[in-house]
């Protein structure tokens, strides 16, 4: 069984997928994955310099990532031209780790954590997409808490992503984490129960 685990910027995602491993859940975890593939040696990165230039690398092979954040910064055509490379290996690596979970053990759960799961179209993946939600007022609050951020600067976040009631509709199953914590466990453990005896 393959899920797709997704939400907005600080609507709970880390924290669902938390508690999904706790209860046995296998979690591909896109974020890691997409720093992994700019490692050095990674054959992206020849990709990368071919397009950008050499220039873009570190002395050690990997991306200088301060120097492209402010290339791409305002110029879409290059983030563009960045994203179709880097998307497409992401991908592909999402999609390995979730096929060695399920050879490793067929009867496993797999959760990919995905934050721009709906933004990047990699739906069809999934035979479930779990999103987790909070209102957006309560989505700002947490995050301006968790990472210091203005209103404004937090505001400025949220805009970047697609809405998170946008999410919410599209969702196959919708876990509400503007409760308890406990709350949220006990969706957790009925969505686990619910997609039936494994
Ligand atoms: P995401 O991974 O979606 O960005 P996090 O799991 O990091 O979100 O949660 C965002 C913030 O909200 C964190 O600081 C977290 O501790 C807090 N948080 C998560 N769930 C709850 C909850 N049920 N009640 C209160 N705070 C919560």
């Amino acid at each position: 069984m393959r899920i797709g685990l997704t939400g907005g910027i600080a609507t709970g995602k880390s924290t669902v997928s938390k508690l999904l491993e706790a209860r046995g859940v296998r979690i591909v975890d896109a974020d890691v994955i997409a720093r992994e593939v700019m490692n050095p040696g990674q054959p992206l990165l020849a990709a990368v310099a071919r397009r950008f230039g050499s220039e873009f690398l570190l002395p050690d092979g990997g991306l200088d990532r301060r120097r492209m954040a402010e290339h791409i910064f305002n110029r879409p055509e290059e983030r563009q031209a960045l994203n179709a490379i880097v998307h497409p290996a992401i991908r592909a690596e999402i999609r390995r780790q979730v096929e060695a979970c399920e050879a490793a053990d067929p009867e496993a759960v797999v959760a990919a954590d995905i934050p721009l799961l709906y933004e990047s179209g990699l739906e069809e993946l999934y035979e479930q997409i779990v999103v987790v939600y909070v209102p957006r007022e309560v989505q700002l609050a947490r995050l301006m808490l968790r990472d210091g951020l203005s209103p404004e600067q937090a505001e400025g976040r949220l805009n970047a992503q697609l809405d998170i009631e946008d999410k919410k509709r599209r969702a196959d199953w919708v876990i509400d984490n503007s409760g308890s914590p406990e709350e949220t466990e006990r969706q957790v453990d009925l969505l686990l129960k619910n997609l039936g005896p494994r």
